[in-house]
């Protein structure tokens, strides 16, 4: 099976080369980042996204938002142009359910298929291989990738039709966000009270308010490293698209409006490009207190 990797950012690149440990024989293209690497593991480098596509029977982008996912897969010399019948396309990308549904809906057209399989877990099981992925799509093209996804993720659950993968993406992000703000506030006000975070941590993390979120943030707050990681710019689209579709769906999401505005006071505070975990220094700038270890203060 010859598999296109469209896309190999932060999350892409990790994948990638999962694929190529496997041993999958990879087309890869990415509009602005470098190859090189990857094409040292022996993948080929694709011209564009519609050469990666006439080159792959299965075709992943992982790109930023649903404008790029659109533009790569329906907009000039994109992957439909380059796909043909019986071509399935991946989108592991975090995007707009609708979008994902209108672009599946476009290529149904010229009879490819199109899965919808965002990842949960960063770039830490990026690089793992340990992502959780959620799909959603037609069962058959979903039991012929899934061999493929396998070597991306640690759980890979068919969560129903086109755009069901997002909408549980969507929930996910809920999730994470308003966990990251809860540790943010935690810490910040027992630091505050005098008390070491680092033991704050040691002491809680294998209770009730222990999570994944904690043990990935808490030690880069811990050593001031706001390297993303998931970048806030990136949690901003996501919690958008969770407000769109709860305002369309007449759901009340208070807590999620509440974060999303935070994010926007890192935003216009020039911190789109620092990981989500910087939602700690909006909480560390009104308490006028910095939740670092010892040394890092
Ligand atoms: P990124 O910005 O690091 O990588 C995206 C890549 O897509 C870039 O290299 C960019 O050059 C490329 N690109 C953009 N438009 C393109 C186009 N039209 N054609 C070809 N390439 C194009 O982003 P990322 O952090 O890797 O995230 C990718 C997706 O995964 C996003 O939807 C994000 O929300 C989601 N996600 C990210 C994380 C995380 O922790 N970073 C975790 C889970 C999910």
């Amino acid at each position: 099976m010859n598999i296109g990797f469209i896309g190999v950012g932060i999350m892409g690149r990790p994948m990638a080369k999962n694929l190529l440990k496997a041993g999958y024989a990879l087309t890869v293209y990415d509009k602005y980042a470098k190859l090189d690497d990857l094409v040292a593991l022996g993948a080929q480098a694709g011209a564009s996204n519609k050469d990666v596509a006439a080159k792959s029977d299965v075709v992943i982008t992982m790109l930023p938002n649903s404008l790029n996912v659109r533009q790569a897969i329906l907009g000039q010399d994109g992957v439909s142009e380059g796909a043909r019948p019986g071509t399935i396309v991946v989108d592991m990308s975090s995007i707009d359910p609708d979008a994902a549904q209108e672009i599946a809906a476009a290529l149904k057209a010229k009879g490819v298929a199109m899965l919808d399989a965002p990842v949960s877990g960063g770039e830490p099981k990026a690089i793992d291989g340990t992502l959780a992925i959620m799909v959603g799509g037609e069962a058959a093209s979903f039991a012929t990738v899934k061999p493929v996804l396998e070597k991306m993720g640690g759980s890979v659950v068919l969560v129903g039709d086109i755009g069901a993968g997002n909408v549980t993406k969507l929930a996910n992000q809920i999730i994470v966000a308003l966990n990251i703000a809860a540790v943010a506030e935690a810490f910040v006000l027992a630091t505050k009270a005098g008390v070491d975070p680092e033991a704050v941590f040691n002491a809680i993390k294998g209770g009730l308010a222990g999570s994944t979120v904690m043990n990935a943030k808490v030690p880069m707050i811990l050593n001031g490293d706001f390297n993303p990681g998931g970048r806030v710019e990136l949690h901003t689209k996501d919690l958008q698209n969770v407000l769109d579709t709860g305002h369309r769906l007449n759901v009340p999401l208070p807590l999620t409006a509440s974060v999303m505005e935070i994010l926007q006071a890192l935003i216009s505070d020039d911190m789109r490009g620092l990981d989500h975990c910087a939602i700690v220094r909006y909480y560390e700038k009104l308490a006028k207190v910095e939740v670092r270890k010892s040394a890092a203060r």
